[in-house]
């Protein structure tokens, strides 16, 4: 009988209908394939055994020959556990249960020789394995025992219902003589033979159960690859498709606002980032396609002034553009940004937030269904539905992380074709990951500050420094410089934090007392009028200190503020950290970020807080980042589909991924169909991808 992949593991010798549910349930194992898919988390070398008096390091795994001579149940707070001593010739340790104890000691037999596998627990001068594996050794020695066996992820009601390694091994056993570990190959030989890559079957038979070091190195390599190749596949194709199926507005006129104001008004010279930024949106802009560009930018690098002129295409052929941020105080702020440096254009601007009255509401909609309008700026609410543009050719996203993906097609629904869709985050998405996430879109990065800018000084200064910190801080309001003083908001705590802040103000307002001294204090429990009463009141520089909480986070611009202190600077993580930093050095004078914190740090506060200190650049903190938090925290679970991988390591295999990537590109170049009959098993994976919707279920 020829076995299919997709058999439910039901069917496989050594499952059953019970331990097919918990599969299932538990690691979401439903058919043939998923349990080939299962590649294990390590590897152990159980061709050793211990001896009883040899233990020595507690939480080790050990494997023992013994044998068990006598069971005991042992009444505890909760049930009871079960006991079983278990000796060898040197020695005795106990083997324990909490769970399950019933069928096991049915299972187990006394007197009889067991190789037992667990980890050590070292308690009141004593060792013990609580939940060992264990084997009649009779049977083990029957067994293929290699210096690598597979271990395999597991869950706790896995082990406590019998599931053990033990069992999962024989289970992949079963399954490779079953199938006769015989797999399509999901490569094509070229690649094989130019990467030097092992056979299909050969790499799935080793990762389970590795005949040497080098082979299992081999295998691992060869999924890891194949993975990322599939990803790297289906991002280029969907790419390519894009750009073949919908069409976009050609903007081929450079026209007459664009240079009116390249030679009249531009207020500076442009970085050769910016240039070379704007170069590639020019090109895609006049390209047939409809431009999906990501343009990252760390903070204060000059994103703004590209999405101007890049606006100012739009306009110059006949098109409108609009530009959106995620909050009111950053919308305003370009709002009112744009409209200065427009002032000698003879273009019309609008502001749209959920604050406008709804008199100006009706002008905006009107004005831009007849195509009075020229450029709308806003918040979410220009994506809602009353808002129509006459002719919508660009539409800029401030800040993407703040917008989903959901919101970004409701822009396309604004217009018979897609407007050119520019997104622009100042949080600096590591290479590796902007590849996989958003391999899909094209990436512009403005790498460079303008010029004469200094580099903000960060220091480190724990709590008990803080009366050094606060004549600091008068010394450069003596000086005319404001300073921002953040805590810390995190939602589960708002009314700790809440307090934290109030406390903090009030000890701020007795060691800056007025008249002084003014201090605003912006938080999220205030009314938005109140707070946008009070950042006014810093912007215009009438008040010394603005105590908040993260709401300033974003953009916020006052190039007099000069000094960022962040208090529990441990609590934060280091995006946002990087994000705060970046709300000083706006000015021409030196700004500094002082990081408070307790005296106790964990490693990883201790890394953040080392890595601020010692860069300032955003790609640099951003790697860093994805380091210690991983990829799926980074991106959020919006994306974590693609991040969901199975055995290769975004952060790890980043040479692997460039290699997938780059064979990706050159077979889609070469052969964009897949047509070419050494692609033909590359083109079925892509099927089998597309129709099971994971990039793993496609071996057959
Ligand atoms: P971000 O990328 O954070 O949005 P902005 O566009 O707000 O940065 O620019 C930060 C500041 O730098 C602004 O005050 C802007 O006018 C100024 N700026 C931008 N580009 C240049 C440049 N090429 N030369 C000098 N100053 C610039
Ligand atoms: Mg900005």
């Amino acid at each position: 009988m020829s076995t299919s992949l997709q058999t439910p593991i039901d069917y496989l010798k050594g499952v059953g209908p019970s331990r097919a549910d918990l599969l299932r349930k538990e690691l979401g194992i439903h058919t043939y394939q998923d349990l080939l898919n299962l590649f294990p988390n390590r590897y152990l070398d159980r061709t050793k055994y211990f001896k009883i008096n040899e233990l020595q390091a507690n939480n080790a795994e050990v494997q023992i020959i013994g044998k068990i001579i006598k069971f005991e149940e042992i009444a505890q707070k909760r049930g009871k556990r079960l006991v079983a001593t278990f000796k060898d010739d040197t020695g005795v340790i106990e083997l324990v249960w909490f769970r399950g104890q019933k069928w096991i000691k049915d299972a187990l037999k006394l007197n009889t020789e067991y190789v037992v596998f667990g980890k050590t627990n070292y308690y009141n001068g004593k060792f013990s394995i609580p939940h060992p594996d264990t084997e009649l050794l009779s049977e083990h020695e029957q067994n293929l025992r290699s210096s690598m066996q597979a271990i395999y992820p597991s869950t706790e009601k896995l082990s406590n219902r019998g599931i053990t390694n033990r069992v999962m091994t024989k289970i992949m056993q079963n399954l490779f003589l079953e199938t006769k570990g015989r797999f399509a190959e999901s490569l094509s030989e070229n690649l094989l033979s130019d990467l030097k890559l092992i056979s299909k079957s050969e790499a799935i038979f080793n990762i389970h159960f590795p005949k040497d070091s080098d082979l299992l190195f081999k295998a691992q390599y060869r999924l890891k690859f194949e993975e990322l190749f599939y990803i790297q596949l289906q991002l280029i194709l969907k790419n390519l498709i894009h750009k073949s199926k919908i069409k976009g507005f050609p903007f081929d006129t450079v026209g007459e606002h664009f240079n009116t104001f390249f030679k009249h008004h531009l207020p500076f010279e442009l970085t050769n980032a910016q240039k070379r930024v704007l170069k590639e949106i020019r090109a895609d802009l006049g390209s047939n396609a409809q431009m999906n560009r990501l343009l990252q930018g760390d903070v204060g690098s000059g994103k703004t002034i590209v999405a101007l002129m890049s606006m100012l295409m739009a306009l110059d052929n006949g098109f409108q553009a609009c530009l959106m941020a995620p909050t009111e105080i950053l919308s305003v702020q370009h709002y009112n940004g744009l409209k200065e440096l427009c002032k000698n254009l003879n273009i019309s601007i609008q502001l749209l937030t959920g604050s406008s009255k709804t008199s100006k509401r009706r002008k905006i909609h009107e004005a831009l269904e007849n195509g009075e309008l020229d450029i709308l700026i806003g918040t979410h609410a220009v994506l809602e539905d009353k808002v129509e543009f006459k002719n919508l050719g660009l539409a800029i996203i401030d800040e993407q992380h703040r917008f989903g993906v959901e919101q970004r097609s409701k822009l396309w629904k604004k217009n018979t074709s897609p407007p050119h869709v520019l997104v622009m985050t100042a949080t600096p998405i590591p290479r590796t990951l902007a590849m996989s996430v958003y391999g899909d879109l094209d990436i512009s990065i403005i790498d460079e500050l303008p010029p004469g800018r200094k580099a903000i000084k960060t220091v480190h200064r724990y709590d008990t420094n803080r009366l050094k910190v606060l004549r600091f801080i008068r010394d450069e309001i003596k000086k005319g410089r404001q300073v921002y003083i953040v805590y810390p908001l995190i939602q589960e705590s708002a009314n700790m934090d809440y307090k934290d802040l109030m406390d903090g103000y009030e000890s701020i307002a007795r060691d800056f007392p007025m008249p002084d001294y003014q201090i605003s204090i912006v938080h999220g429990q205030m009314k938005p009028v109140d707070k946008e009463f009070e950042m006014q009141r810093f912007v215009k520089g009438e008040t010394n200190i603005m105590v908040a909480t993260t709401v300033i986070e974003v953009g916020v611009n006052v190039p007099n503020a000069s000094v960022m202190i962040i208090e529990s600077a441990e609590r934060f993580g280091l995006s946002q950290l990087h994000q705060l930093r970046g709300r000083v050095g706006r000015g021409a004078e030196q700004s500094f970020c002082i990081l408070m914190t307790s005296q106790k740090l964990s490693e990883n506060s201790k890394t953040r807080i080392q890595t601020m200190v010692s860069t300032n650049d955003g790609f640099e903190i951003a790697e860093v980042d994805l380091r210690l938090r991983g990829p799926g925290d980074i991106m959020g679970t919006q994306q974590s589909g693609i991040l969901n991988l199975r055995i290769a390591d975004i952060v790890k295999d980043n040479d692997i991924l460039q290699h997938a990537r780059y064979h990706a590109k050159q077979i889609l170049t070469k052969d964009p169909r897949l047509t070419n009959p050494d692609h033909a098993a590359i083109l079925e994976t892509y099927r089998q991808m597309a129709k099971y919707k994971n990039i793993w279920n496609y071996i057959s």
